[in-house]
């Protein structure tokens, strides 16, 4: 019999000749971002595709392919793959499969499957006898980088490029899910948000190309380029007609990363669920976790500032990084006129979650699963905390462990941990629900007790509101006067400017 050594699964080289027929696949985010991201590397001069939308039937492939004990995202992210991969090879062939597309995945060091979730897509190749398919693992933690034979390079204009995607991708997540269940006309702002998507894919794409490196820099701080394009976005979003007098239960979701991020089958679609359930949502924006990967570096120096040499130029280095980077998101945020949410403070939220959990413990969303909690409980940013926990992640075991102690000592906080396990929506919703139930009793006394503050009726804001009727935009800003509910903060800022308080 002949004995056949191991080979570790090494990709045959994509050079740079190849690009202008090669398909780079992509996956992992919104429809929204996924969009933005495949602008920019068009913009770059490559062919972009993202993988299909997640499906229910993906758990079901990626069992079969990898390891039974994979957590949940990466058996539905891996499944995603082998669908995606045997469509091509039925729609295209398998020669032009293996010739005219590659793939592209992100990893990091760590104690998560994060690391491994490459290791899970050579399974997937394995198992599909597509080990001559070529993958590549690209770090996230480095700006410049290339694969095996320079066919793609991620330069700083690129990396700059997909930062702007993901930044525009969360701010326009943000708009949709705070005007989303206000909106007068059912369906408008799915409408705007596809056209808003479209405008910003065709400015990404065409984005012009100004230096290198520092160049390139420079010019992402300050051009006009992009918030110039947001405020037409904006002027979009000005047409839609919300009614915030609607008594809705803030919902924050949390939890790990690729879980609170997805929007699809992958979640049981959660967050449109508890919309039609009668909830506003808060969605994760994908910028917390890179502001919080820069914030850790910090921390790290912070913590062995005696063994540094150079200490005070390290840390300012760091600081100014990490400053660039939410005063370009916040830059970004200000062309919609402060609608979506600022970036949680990392400090704050390394505070907060210092008594239950210790911050160097990293793998998932390390501390900042507790500190977002607190977070928006202390500032009455949410009525409920809906934290999604994938089934089989051991990062996520912990911090839903130290929960327990932060629910002795914040027991008025509203918390439903949901366990997603792909199989089992009944169950996880229904639980779910249970919460929800009081969040929208404490969202309707907030409502009561707001009115009878303010001693307005509902007849005298309507008359108001038809006197003043930009205050029915979805670009209307309404401030945070310390209530969770929309509602409840649109009744007080009515009050204000009817001077009655
Ligand atoms: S955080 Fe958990 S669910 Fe996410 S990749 Fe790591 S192990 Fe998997």
């Amino acid at each position: 019999m002949e004995v056949l050594d191991y080979r570790a699964y090494r990709p045959r080289a994509f050079t740079k000749e190849e690009r202008s027929k090669t398909t780079i696949l992509f996956g992992g985010l919104t429809w929204k971002h996924e969009r933005l991201i495949q602008a920019s590397l068009e913009n770059m001069g490559y062919r972009a595709k993202p993988l299909p939308e997640i499906r229910r039937v993906d758990l079901d492939m990626g069992k079969e392919f990898i390891d039974v004990g994979a957590c949940c995202p990466t058996t539905f992210t891996a499944g995603n793959l082998a669908r995606a991969l045997m469509q091509i090879e039925k729609s295209e062939g398998r020669e032009r499969l293996k010739d005219n597309y590659v793939f592209v995945t992100i990893g990091a060091c760590g104690p998560c499957r994060f690391g491994q979730y490459h290791e899970s897509y050579e399974r997937v190749l394995e198992g599909l006898n597509l080990r001559d398919f070529r993958l590549f693992l690209l770090d996230l933690l480095q700006m410049e980088q290339s694969v095996e034979g320079g066919g793609l390079e991620i330069s700083m204009p690129l990396t700059l490029g997909l930062v702007y995607a993901m930044f525009i991708g969360d701010l326009l997540t943000d708009m949709e899910y705070a005007t989303r269940p206000y909106e007068v006309e059912k369906g408008k702002t799915d409408r705007v948000l596809r056209d808003s998507v479209e405008l910003i894919y065709e400015k990404l794409r065409k984005r012009p190309i100004r230096g290198k490196k520092l160049g390139s820099l420079l010019w992402h701080l300050t051009t006009d380029y992009f918030t110039k394009a947001l405020k037409e976005v904006k002027e979009l979003w000005d047409e839609i007609e919300v009614d915030r007098l609607r008594v809705k239960p803030t919902v924050k979701i949390t939890g790990e990363f690729w879980l609170q991020t997805h929007e699809g089958e992958g979640n049981y679609n959660i967050k449109r669920w508890l919309e039609q359930e009668g909830a506003q949502v808060v969605p994760p924006p994908v910028a917390v976790w890179m502001d919080y990967l820069i914030n850790m570096e910090l921390f790290k120096l912070e913590d062995k500032r005696e063994f540094v040499k150079m200490y005070p130029l390290k840390k300012a280095i760091i600081s100014l990084f990490a400053w660039l980077y939410r005063y370009t998101y916040n830059r970004l945020r200000n062309a919609l006129n402060d609608i979506p949410n600022p970036l949680p403070d990392q400090r704050a939220l390394k505070e907060l979650a210092r008594p239950y959990f210790y911050y160097r413990l990293t793998g998932g969303e390390g501390h900042m699963l507790i500190g977002k909690a607190l977070y928006a409980y202390r500032n009455k940013h949410a009525h409920m905390i809906c934290e999604l926990s994938p089934y089989g992640c051991l990062p996520n075991t912990m911090s839903v462990g130290a929960m327990a102690k932060v629910l002795g000592d914040y027991p008025d906080l509203l918390y439903a941990p949901i366990e997603i396990k792909g199989d089992a929506e009944v169950h996880a919703l229904s639980r779910c629900q249970m919460i929800l139930t009081e969040a929208k009793r404490r969202a309707k006394e907030e409502f009561e007790e707001v009115l009878q503050r303010t001693k307005l009726k509902i007849e005298d804001i309507k008359e108001f509101e038809a006197k003043k009727p930009e205050i029915r935009r979805a670009t209307y800003r309404i401030p945070h006067y310390g209530y969770a509910g929309t509602s409840a903060n649109y009744v007080m800022h009515v009050a204000k400017l009817m001077g009655r308080v």
